[in-house]
């Protein structure tokens, strides 16, 4: 089993990593958040043990943004104690569970055996948008009863808006996640895609979901 250990603090990482290779764990270490989703989009980890507080990116928008690229790596948080909104904002994001500082080393541990042993079986979401449903394992879509057939990158790019639904999406932030790349392509690209999409989302349903902010971008809400 291989884990990805993300904590700045030398000690603690230092600490971690020692007791998880006397469990016959391969450990990677990064003290740098920026450094995090390329390990993870190379490396099939079993599990991340990410801390919050880091250089660079901070653990809650590393965890929102691998989920919105569809990188599923289980993760555990590394909390502070009792920070409450911490911990569920860090759910809602994506971890899949957290651990307040300082822990039991055993505690760690078994938790990251109970995630890797998760992390072996595909894990269904779904996620939701009014009565728009998006199964990321099976990748079927459905709006009610109906299903939709949609392309693989029609899929991509619905499932980056109801990662965060009811938050404005622009087009740079859009191309960069669902297409991969880091330049503006200068097209109206995304707009067709969005006005694909729509066709197959909300052309035969009363209820509008898909919505254009003008000089903004696209968001996707329940009425
Ligand atoms: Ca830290």
């Amino acid at each position: 089993m291989r884990v990805l250990v993300v904590e700045d603090e030398q000690k603690t990482s230092a600490f971690i990593r020692k007791a998880l290779q006397a469990e016959d764990f391969a450990v990677d270490v990064l003290k740098n958040g920026d450094e995090v989703l390329s390990a993870v989009e190379k490396t099939p980890f079993d599990a991340v043990v990410l801390d919050i507080m880091l250089p660079g990116r901070d653990g809650i928008s590393i965890v929102r943004q691998m989920r919105e690229r569809g990188l599923h790596t289980p993760v555990l948080l590394l909390t502070a104690r009792g920070a409450v909104n911490e911990r569920v904002e860090g759910l809602n994001a994506g971890a899949d569970d957290y651990l307040g500082k300082p822990f039991a080393l055993a505690e760690l541990i078994a938790r990251i055996r109970a995630l890797a042993r998760r992390s072996g079986e595909p894990r269904a979401v779904v996620l939701r948008v009014g009565d728009l449903t998006l199964d990321t394992v099976s990748r079927e879509v459905r709006r009610g009863d109906r299903a939709i057939d949609l392309s693989s990158r029609e899929f991509r790019l619905l499932e980056f808006l109801m990662r965060s639904p009811g938050r404005p999406r622009g087009r740079m932030a859009i191309v960069e996640s669902v297409w991969d790349y880091d330049f503006d392509p200068g097209t109206n690209l995304v707009d067709v895609y969005i006005m694909r999409l729509r066709e197959k989302i909300d052309t035969k349903s009363e209820l509008k979901l898909l919505h254009t902010i003008r000089g903004v971008g696209y968001l996707i809400k329940a009425p």
